[in-house]
């Protein structure tokens, strides 16, 4: 990383170049804020690899996503006189030598960009470093996607945290109350370089359900806005709740960069000023969900075999995984007869999102009841969420299958059905996405009677759960 403090100094002959990638806003961006420090006029680039994309299991509404936050975040540069430009090329590997050439074509010394913590990101971000430099060019890359960088929360002999509770106790003593949020940058010299057009066809990759989000950071803030009015004191009794909108939905926007996470905290931080104390857990507890994001970001950069679809404890790879494609599949498409499980599944599927309760409960029903790989679940997950992070994703699976850091021991199984009844009391969640079963009452929502599989309007139950949670537990005893 490079420190602002030890970069060249500036040069107004000079032009420099900011890559943007997760970080899609022009407020509170760390390395578009130094780039347009160091030298002006500045040029932006956007790099599309449809390729790579999907060998990350991008999901078709996610890129979609992009694309429209792309034009509204070109529109807000070139209101700061900063063209974007658009770089294409299939995979990674082939970027450096087509970067070297939009620096040169556009007469760029200096590229600025924000860290990626992905192992292929580092990967390509070296490589591209590697041959800027022996061209001339300097390159500085800035932590941006946290708010405390990886490394800078560690204990007391350096070493990375591998539990949430401490880490996030260090993180709070650490972080600056109230948290810093850069200010905006000015308008910059127009130079003679014309911004690309952003082709919608080079996004495409395949159908999506409709997006519920609007794009770009206003309309991002004012989601924000509306959150810390109207239930971020109240999160701490609804965030569990999927049939109420208890939780931000803000996930779409932090997994791209619309948002910074310092801007969140920010808006916390001015909601907590003259809170009452329940408000004040409500807005405590939401800060705590930041932070977890914080904390698997520091794992997936400390830890990078998490990012090559390894367990974070190596033992767990000794576990009989099942790979049970028919299994799989009922589980994919919201058939597996216990209702939450389908309910929630669905809702995946068909918006791109999902709640957060709902995606422990199924997590832990395809590892544990059905035995099945969770990295099989952690792709379709990706492939399917709009707002799918590798550092959450890949954590939150880990976490539910047990083979993660800081996860749920192996002998807590959730019983999905308990757990439906605890959260959706009344299953007006299950009635929303399972509506071959919206006519039972709220008991048999929950265990739908023998009769209706009969009637197959509904899948009798593919597991049961009670013997699939004592072999699930007697598979994790065998590893100790
Ligand atoms: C199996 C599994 C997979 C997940 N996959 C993803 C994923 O791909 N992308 C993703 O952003 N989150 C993921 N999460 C975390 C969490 O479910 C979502 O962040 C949350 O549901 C998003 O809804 P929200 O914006 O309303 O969250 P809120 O409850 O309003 O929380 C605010 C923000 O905090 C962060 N956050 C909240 N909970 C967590 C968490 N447990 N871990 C890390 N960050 C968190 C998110 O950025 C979220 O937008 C996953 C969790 C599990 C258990």
């Amino acid at each position: 990383m490079t420190d602002i403090t030890s970069m060249p100094t500036s040069n107004t002959n000079s032009r420099t170049l900011i890559w943007f990638r997760s970080d899609l806003r022009v407020e509170d961006n760390t390395a578009l804020q130094a780039a347009a420090a160091f030298s002006n006029p500045v040029v932006a680039c956007f790099v599309i690899t449809p390729e790579q994309w999907r060998e990350h299991d991008m999901s078709p509404i996610k890129a979609r996503f992009i694309y429209e936050n792309l034009i509204c975040l070109q529109q807000s540069l070139l209101d700061k006189c900063i063209p974007l430009k658009i770089i294409t090329v299939a995979t990674f590997d082939l970027l450096p030598k087509t970067l070297l050439s939009l620096c040169q074509s556009c007469e760029v010394t200096q590229l600025f960009a924000n860290h990626e913590y992905g192992v292929n990101e580092k990967q390509r971000d070296y490589q591209c470093e590697r041959l800027l430099s022996d061209s001339g060019i300097g390159c500085h890359f800035f932590h941006d996607q946290t708010v405390m960088a990886p490394g800078a929360v560690t204990k007391s002999d350096s070493t990375p945290y591998k539990v949430f509770t401490p880490f996030s106790k260090q993180w709070r003593k650490l972080t600056h109350w109230p948290p810093g949020v850069a200010a905006n940058i000015k308008p910059q010299v127009m130079p003679a370089i014309k911004p690309d057009k952003i082709d919608k066809q080079l996004f495409n990759l395949g159908p999506h359900p409709a997006i519920a989000w609007q794009a770009g950071e206003e309309a991002a803030h004012k989601k924000l806005q509306a959150f810390a009015t109207q239930a971020m004191g109240d999160y701490r009794q609804h965030r569990d709740l999927p049939a109420l909108e208890g939780t931000s939905s803000l996930s779409p926007y932090l997994a791209i960069g619309v948002l910074s996470p310092r801007q969140c905290l920010k808006v916390a931080y001015d909601s907590l000023q003259g809170a009452n104390p329940l408000a004040e857990e409500g807005i405590q507890c939401w800060i705590n969900e930041i932070i977890w994001r914080d904390f698997y970001i520091h794992i997936l950069d400390f830890f990078p075999h998490v990012s090559r679809h390894q367990a974070f404890k190596i033992k767990t790879e000794n576990l009989p995984w099942r790979y049970d494609e028919k299994d799989f599949q009922r589980w994919c498409s919201g058939q597996t007869g216990i209702p939450i499980i389908d309910a929630a599944m669905r809702q995946l599927v068909e918006t791109g999102w999902m709640h957060n309760r709902l995606r422990m409960v199924t997590a832990m029903f395809l590892s544990k009841n059905l035995f099945i790989d969770w990295r099989w679940g952690e792709r379709f997950f990706m492939q399917h969420l709009i707002d799918g992070f590798l550092a959450s994703n890949n954590g939150g699976w880990q976490w539910s299958a047990s083979t993660g850091t800081d996860s749920v021991p192996y002998f807590r199984v959730f019983n999905p059905t308990t757990q439906g009844q605890r959260f959706d009391t009344e299953g007006e969640f299950i009635r929303r996405f399972v509506p071959e079963i919206q006519h039972l009452n709220n008991k048999e929502i929950h265990e739908p009677p023998l009769d209706l599989f009969s009637s197959a309007s509904y899948p009798t139950p593919m597991v049961d759960l009670s013997l699939s949670r004592k072999t699930a537990i007697q598979h994790f005893k065998s590893l100790e």
